[in-house]
């Protein structure tokens, strides 16, 4: 009979490298095949570190359709579930269905430039789009095409649900339960001043709508598209579209997981 496979990816930190060795030998030894590589055939990613580690897994995995699941061993761990002393009742609770799968929503942003090529980033936390470093950026903002502001300051943050307690925290975005399916829309450093307009709080999006942002002619010749991180610059920009993409993330969750008692432990 074929091994059910797991596949096993770290921050390579001394701490996570040593929980791969421990979590290695237990599947092994329970029949799992295991490898450091993506593989299309495995039943269950397992991603060793904290929160950044668990982002750059999915990317690397290319937003994986299979359950994912992180060992905290890393700074703030809110997406991770396991501790690295509890990999035992993981297994247990693994092998007899004890837990449950959170599905996230992702982001899109859809990128045009002058010569009509598209380009798409998507985001489990956020897409950020902003400007020249160190300059305001001026940048007009519809909502389903209808025209609401000409927002200035550093840039703006389109936050999913699982990405609100990020980014968009620090920024005074709100906290939403990934049971809700929205983007927030946070502004970076607005402007509101008589010279220039821009709300200064989040504005929340229904999943279905989408945000249009058409930078202001000076500035489209520079423009950072950051998701989960990764920075993408463009010159030329014609047009961005952010909406809620099709893409899910699995995230594998034990019995006892309660989103707010996470956010309670984590935050307060
Ligand atoms: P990083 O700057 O090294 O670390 C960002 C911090 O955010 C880490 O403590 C990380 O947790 C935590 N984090 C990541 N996703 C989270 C989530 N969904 N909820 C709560 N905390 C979360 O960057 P990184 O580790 O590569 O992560 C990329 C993320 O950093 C971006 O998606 C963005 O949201 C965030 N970021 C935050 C700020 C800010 O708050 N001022 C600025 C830039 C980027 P761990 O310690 O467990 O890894």
């Amino acid at each position: 009979m074929k091994k059910k496979l797991v596949n096993i990816f770290t921050n390579n930190t001394n701490i996570s490298l040593d929980t791969k060795t421990e979590l290695t030998k237990k599947l092994i030894d329970k029949g799992y095949a295991v490898t450091g590589e993506f593989s299309k055939d495995a039943e269950l990613i397992i991603c060793i570190g904290g929160d950044g580690a668990l982002l750059k897994t999915i990317h690397s995995c290319d937003f994986p359709e299979c359950p994912v699941i992180g060992v905290n061993t890393g700074h703030l761990g809110f997406f991770q579930e396991v501790r690295p002393e509890d990999l035992d009742r993981f297994i247990s609770d693994y092998e007899n269905n004890q837990y449950s799968i959170q599905e996230l929503n992702t982001v899109m942003a859809t990128i045009t430039t002058k010569d009509g090529h598209e380009y798409n980033h998507v985001g489990l936390n956020e897409i950020v789009i902003q400007g020249r470093p160190s300059y305001t950026v001026h940048l007009y903002i519809s909502i389903d095409d209808m025209p609401i502001e000409k927002f200035s300051g550093d840039g703006i943050l389109i936050a999913t649900p699982a990405g609100s307690t990020a980014y968009n925290y620090s920024l005074g975005g709100s906290i939403v339960d990934p049971r809700i399916k929205l983007l927030q829309v946070t502004p970076i450093a607005p402007m509101n001043t008589t010279a220039y307009r821009s709300f200064t709080s989040s504005l929340l999006l229904p999943a279905e709508l989408s945000l249009g942002v058409v930078p202001e002619k000076q500035y489209e010749n520079r423009m950072a598209i950051i998701n989960d991180g990764i920075e993408t610059i463009y010159t030329d920009v014609t047009d961005i579209k952010v909406k809620m993409s099709d893409t899910s993330v699995k995230l594998l969750r034990l019995k006892d997981y309660d989103f707010w008692n996470k956010v309670k432990t984590k935050f307060l």
